[in-house]
């Protein structure tokens, strides 16, 4: 037996006990020949102390003791002088005197000095390893294991199975770019790396399982930022004979139940649904952070007869024309810096130009366009918007609705950041369901209908003639997705369930009917055999634990994440391979040395 307790257990109450602790060395201090040393394991620091009389004995090798050694040490429980005691510390009252010490392993000096936060990130990543061991990384793992214990719980005790389904599958469509996995036994042929278990689960309904649930890895090939990373963890989840309720209620279950372990507080439901037109319309985002106001005002009917003509004729023909009110903006962003908001918005966003009015307090209203405006229109303006001295109003107009919204989305964002809404809400969880999502949208690229979700998303059913009356964009899904502080924790559907269905969505899709059979026949032949009604949703795991350990990045949360350049800087995977290897999978590579 390496030891009889943690380093975080002992307190007052054990002083007089004989104790073995093992460990790391986390410091070691030498206060003239007492060596005091912190020993750190995975749940705590403990104080020891080496009188050096015992060096050549049973303590031999105390002296030599550094950093990141791993060591056992046995010894006696003592109170700590009076004055010395640690109050930051559970442990803080008593240290143990060592009568014997074993030195387990010896540790070179580490690459960086592991409790720093202002390492860099590479160098972290390459030791992983040791970053694992910092109390803060410790806290994150820990965390996302009681997640997921409260979720394999929850969903069990409501009747789930766990059901693990193959990661060496087809390409499924949920928008990216596959991972391919050649096969040797079947020469010039290749799976794909699951973008998300969707049709398996699917498949298990009409299998009759009823409720299924994984803690399912998925892949994604895209362009890596801040929270993506190519290999990702869903909390997936599907049932038979539910409705968009059904799953609703049971993800507010689920959720109520792992911030109660995770972070011990009890969250109110049911959450809030809003429709996506409103939260576009009105937060200008499908995923709107509620936590704030300065919501988007619509003011097209003001500009109807205006002498300013880019708004008289968007409003006359039904374009949108809607602004935000950034109060008490005025004096935080200078001419100047009201230029750079524009170029912002031009180079991300694709905007014309971001029209604004600045109210500086005691001045006039300082604006490239409002000289057009007739003082009626000033007065329509400033009453519905709220406008007062001190604030900016910031313009949105397009003959189209959804950039307009889009532009003022973003801008509200970084208004609230501006104006420190965000930080001042920091506590708050607002969580909410977007719900009645369109269930296509063009893309001008592909020049036909996309699914906003996936083509598997039912419509809703008082929307089925516009389907078929072939008025895609008006069609609204039984879509729905969990929102927090406007992040995306998740969304599902209900699904299609009938064969007819199905292939006429696909064939809205591009999909034609020699397409649909090689790439879904599978699919639809089992809706053929009695498929049930049956929906479901995925939760980011990796996003919900981020948010719950207030870290800014998912590679905070995840033990061996990749980079941004989709490598690990430990293994230094990807690696090339050698010839031998890729003639065995039949595959030449045409990558050009470089
Ligand atoms: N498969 C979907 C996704 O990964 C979730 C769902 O519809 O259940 O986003």
């Amino acid at each position: 037996m390496y030891r009889t307790t943690s380093c975080h257990a002992l307190r007052a109450s054990h002083i007089g006990q004989t104790v073995t602790l093992a460990g790391w060395v986390n410091t070691v201090r030498d206060q003239g020949g007492v060596i005091f040393v912190d020993l750190r394991d995975r749940e705590g620091v403990t104080q020891i102390v080496f009188r050096s009389e015992d060096e050549q004995g049973s303590l031999a090798g105390c002296h030599k003791l550094r950093a990141e050694d791993v060591i056992q040490v046995t010894g006696a429980v003592t109170a700590r002088l009076k004055g010395t005691e640690n109050t930051k510390l559970a442990t803080g009252e008593i240290e143990i005197v060592a009568s014997e010490l074993r030195v387990l392993n010896k540790a070179e000096v580490p690459p960086f000095p592991l409790d720093d936060p202002k390492v860099n990130e590479d160098l972290r990543m390459e030791y992983r390893y040791l970053d694992l061991r910092t109390a803060h990384m410790q806290r994150n793992l820990k965390l996302r294991h009681r997640v997921v214990k409260a979720t394999r719980d929850f969903l069990d005790e409501a009747g789930f199975f766990e059901i693990e389904t193959p990661v060496l599958s087809n390409p499924t469509p949920e928008g990216a770019r596959d991972f391919l996995v050649p096969s040797r036994l079947n020469p010039g042929t290749f799976y794909a790396l699951p973008q998300a278990p969707q049709q398996y689960k699917q498949l298990l309904q009409v299998a009759g399982l009823e409720k299924y649930f994984q803690i399912a890895r998925c892949f994604r090939d895209e362009d890596l930022r801040a929270d993506r990373q190519p290999e990702f963890t869903q909390i997936d989840i599907e049932a038979s004979f539910v409705g968009e309720e059904d799953i609703e209620t049971l993800v507010e279950g689920l959720l109520v139940r792992i911030f109660k372990e995770a972070r011990g507080i009890e969250i109110p439901t049911p959450f809030p649904r809003m429709p996506y037109s409103e939260a576009m319309s009105r937060y200008g985002s499908d995923k709107p952070d509620t936590r704030f106001g300065l919501e988007l005002v619509e003011l097209t009917d003001i500009f109807t007869a205006s002498t300013f003509k880019v708004f008289a004729s968007l409003a006359t023909s039904g374009g949108t024309i809607k602004a935000i009110n950034a109060k008490g903006a005025a004096s935080l962003l200078s001419k100047e810096q009201l230029k750079k908001w524009e170029e912002w918005v031009k180079t991300e966003f694709g905007a014309k130009g971001l029209a604004y009015i600045k109210w500086s307090t005691g001045g006039e209203w300082d604006s490239p366009i409002v000289k057009f405006f007739s003082e009626t229109e000033r007065a329509a303006l400033a009453e519905r918007t709220g406008f007062a001295e001190g604030d900016i109003l910031f313009f949105g107009a397009d003959a189209k609705l959804e950039p307009v919204c889009e532009v003022l989305g973003r801008v509200r964002l970084r208004c609230a950041d501006l104006l420190g809404l965000i930080k001042a809400n920091a506590d708050q969880l607002n969580f909410l369901w977007v719900v009645d999502f369109p269930l296509l949208a063009f893309s001008p690229e592909d020049n036909h209908w996309v699914a906003v979700h996936h083509p598997f998303t039912r419509p809703k059913a008082d929307d089925v003639p516009l389907l078929e009356a072939g008025d895609y964009g008006k069609v609204r899904a039984v879509a729905y997705d969990v929102v927090l502080n406007g992040v995306e924790l998740g969304g599902g559907s209900i699904r299609i369930h009938e064969r007819e269905l199905q292939a006429k969505m696909f064939e809205v899709l591009g999909v034609n009917a020699e397409a649909q059979q090689i790439k879904f026949g599978h699919l639809l032949k089992a809706f053929s055999f009695g498929a049930p009604p049956h929906g479901g949703l995925a939760i980011g795991l990796d996003r919900l634990v981020m948010l719950i350990a207030g870290a800014e990045s998912i590679r905070e949360v995840i033990a061996f994440p990749k980079n941004n350049r989709g490598a690990d800087l430990m293994t230094h995977s990807p690696v090339e391979v050698d010839f031998k290897q890729l003639r065995e999978v039949y595959i030449q590579s045409t990558a050009k040395k470089g």
